[in-house]
């Protein structure tokens, strides 16, 4: 499943091909996604400029004089950029054309994402008012999370999984910033120190910044590739490593169901 590393890495890719660049034609070959597609997104875009393509949690926001395209890439989703005559592929839903013939292609076998529109302001919108803070950004700081944190008896897991505490920490990346943090998955959130939470909150900037800079490297991929979505293998310690040696002290690493989500960590490093 895209992660938001990956939706940032898209936004980097696909952003410099499309900004500043006027949509000649819009052609849905399905639109039944997640959400039906909205109609405005064939009547309205064609003709409109792309102004800025920015992104909120794992949104990706595609902002025009007269309204924002919002795209959510679901379980299979992902966008590249081809020319507009590329031959399409089985599960390549939308083709957005500019102009040049450049063309941002939509493609989700699963079907679980959506591209809707709204003529708003787009912190309005239902998908996005109730979001909390971006992790990367200084929005998510520890007296924020500190309180949020007091007033909940859930595991620590959880907490840092709630998107309305802070957005676009995923499975793979809670599992990795707790161990990173020496924290275990299943504490419970108002039993956890200033400092302890202190530390957990960088090491979700960490892991997660660290994920968007080799996400950097498969920029390339957006371009004309083979369908590949350009998603990145990252280095994890704990992730998928049940039964495998602890990176640091090599005790066998431990999996754990926890709000039906596969958890992996240390049973020596956190506690
Ligand atoms: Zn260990």
């Amino acid at each position: 499943m895209p992660e938001l590393p990956e939706v940032e890495t898209t936004r980097k890719g696909i952003a410099p091909h499309i900004e500043g660049k006027t949509v000649r034609q819009v052609i849905v070959r399905q639109e039944k996604l997640r959400w039906p597609i909205s109609p405005e997104i064939s009547s309205l875009l064609p003709n409109q400029s792309i102004t800025n393509v920015r992104r909120r949690a794992k949104y990706l926001l595609i902002e025009t004089p007269v309204g924002t395209l919002i795209i959510h890439l679901g379980m299979s989703g992902s966008l590249r950029i081809v020319n507009a005559d590329t031959p399409v592929e089985k599960h390549e839903h939308v083709d957005i054309i500019f102009n040049d013939n450049t063309c941002l292609r939509y493609k989700d076998p699963r079907r679980f994402g959506c591209l809707l529109w709204t003529a708003s302001a787009i912190d309005q919108h239902k998908l996005i008012e109730h979001l909390g803070p971006e992790p990367l950004s200084d929005a998510f700081e520890i007296d924020d999370f500190y309180q949020k944190a007091q007033r909940r008896k859930t595991p620590i897991k959880n907490l840092i999984m709630d998107g309305k505490v802070v957005v676009g920490v995923g499975n793979i990346y809670a599992c990795e910033a707790l161990f990173s943090s020496g924290i275990h998955p299943q504490r419970v959130a108002n039993n956890i120190s200033k400092k302890r939470l202190e530390k957990l909150l960088h090491e979700i900037k960490k892991v997660l910044a660290r994920a968007i800079k080799q996400g950097g490297t498969t920029l390339k991929d957006f371009v004309n590739s083979d369908g590949k979505p350009g998603y990145f293998q990252q280095t994890l310690n704990v992730y998928g490593r049940h039964n495998k040696p602890c990176t640091t002290c090599q005790s066998s690493i431990k999996q754990v169901t926890i709000a039906q989500r596969s958890s992996f960590y240390c049973p020596s490093c956190q506690h």
